[in-house]
């Protein structure tokens, strides 16, 4: 078979099968002319929170602005310490830093490429506020003894879910096994939207609340709810049941706390909620996939992804190793399969970071990983001639 390219992911594909939904929601939107907050939004946000199993979710502009949100309603900021992973997206711990409190780094575990948490004690001062696992790649962090950490030194825990959405743990949804977790719907993740789009859930009903008054300026009736718990003030407070914003809300030119203009729009929360139901048909999908792939790779040099038991991986990224990770991926690209190298520098040691006095060799998992690791086409929609291409082409550089 002659295949020109494989991209790591094929947004078109999924398009095309959705198109005519899609395309009469958006276009009722623009007939609207309600972009900001309105019905679709307070759907979905009711439709991703049964869906997860969870009572409160606030939908944001993006993923970062919802880790850095979150951060803000846990009371956390300067002076502050957040452990996490340094093999993550930047943006981890961007929103840690983003609040005025320091990124701890520990490092990760080889196998899963989660953060070690038999390395998180040794890490934890008297400054320490939270942790963030990262479930990386779609694989859950080990939840339990990362919890029971926190519980022995009173820290938060506040998942880093935005590659892991739909994933489980011991039988239980990513996003429901800390205080308050963050997802993304960047458009290449396993639920994303038509441009940037994020989201907070929580069980706790004051989390909910102070999140809730941040996304908008601290403004309204929301702010004014969000500052009355922080300050411990008893008021009662009608909520802002109105659902256009063309209406005149005049609390609106009311703000109680610093916050943020995060908000998710009509246009993607209508995207969004035309996916979540394929959501779990579309993981099931890449887990078949990835079953696929570690079949006909496990007897090549290459190391392919572990699968903890206790955990559903949704496989946001399929992540193999090689020592000539280079070459490879030169010959894949010769052969017309994109790749992507996930992550080439660790955070600890990022230049943007260099003030924090990380050196070489201070995170060795993470580094050695760093230097190995590299993805192959994942999406729900690669077809079984496109798998046994890469597959044949991954064999023949072995036999080389
Ligand atoms: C994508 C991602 C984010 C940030 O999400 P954005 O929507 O791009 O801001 C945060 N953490 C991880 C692990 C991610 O993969």
């Amino acid at each position: 078979m002659k295949v020109v390219f494989i991209p790591l992911i094929d947004l078109k594909k999924q398009y095309i099968t959705i198109r005519d939904d899609i395309n009469e929601k958006v276009l009722d939107i623009l007939s609207s002319a309600n972009f900001i907050m309105g019905d679709n939004v307070k759907a979905f946000e009711k439709e991703f929170a049964d869906y997860i199993g969870i009572k409160h979710s606030i939908s944001v502009a993006n993923g970062t602005d919802a880790l850095i949100i979150a951060l803000k309603a846990l009371g956390i900021g300067r002076g502050d310490e957040v452990i996490t992973s340094p093999f993550t997206f930047f943006s981890t711990a961007e929103s840690i830093s983003a609040v005025g409190a320091t990124p701890v780094f520990v490092d990760v575990r080889r196998d899963t490429f989660n953060i070690d948490y038999k390395k998180i004690e040794e890490k934890v001062t008297s400054k320490t506020k939270a942790i963030i696992p990262v479930h990386i790649f779609g694989q859950c962090a080990d939840m339990d003894e990362i919890n029971e950490i926190a519980r022995k030194h009173n820290l938060r825990v506040i998942e880093d879910a935005c590659q892991a959405v739909g994933g489980e743990y011991k039988g239980r949804k990513i996003g429901t096994l800390g205080d308050i977790a963050c997802f993304s719907f960047f458009p290449t993740k396993n639920l994303g939207c038509a441009g940037d789009g994020g989201i907070i859930i929580t069980d706790d009903d004051n989390l909910a609340t102070i999140c809730k008054g941040l996304r908008t300026h601290g403004s309204g009736e929301n702010g004014r709810k969000a500052y009355n718990l922080i300050n411990n003030i008893s008021e009662e407070v009608e909520e802002d049941k109105s659902n256009d914003n063309t209406i005149y809300n005049p609390l609106k030119y009311y703000n109680y706390l610093i916050g943020h203009n995060s908000r998710l729009d009509e246009i993607q929360a209508a995207i969004l909620r035309v996916k979540l139901p394929l959501l779990d048909t579309w993981n099931e999908k890449r887990r078949a996939n990835a079953k696929y792939y570690n079949e006909r790779l496990k007897d090549t040099n290459l190391i392919i992804p572990f699968e903890d038991k206790n955990v559903k991986h949704v496989y946001h990224m399929y992540v193999l190793q090689s020592e000539k990770r280079e070459e490879l991926v030169n010959y894949l690209k010769e052969n017309g399969i994109a790749t992507g190298v996930y992550y080439p520098v660790p955070l600890h040691l990022q230049k943007a970071y260099a003030n924090l006095g990380y050196k070489t060799g201070d995170m060795p998992n993470a580094e050695y990983l760093s230097h190995r690791t590299f993805a192959i086409p994942m999406f729900a929609e690669l077809t079984q001639e496109e798998m046994e291409y890469i597959a044949e082409n991954l064999k023949n550089y072995g036999r080389r």
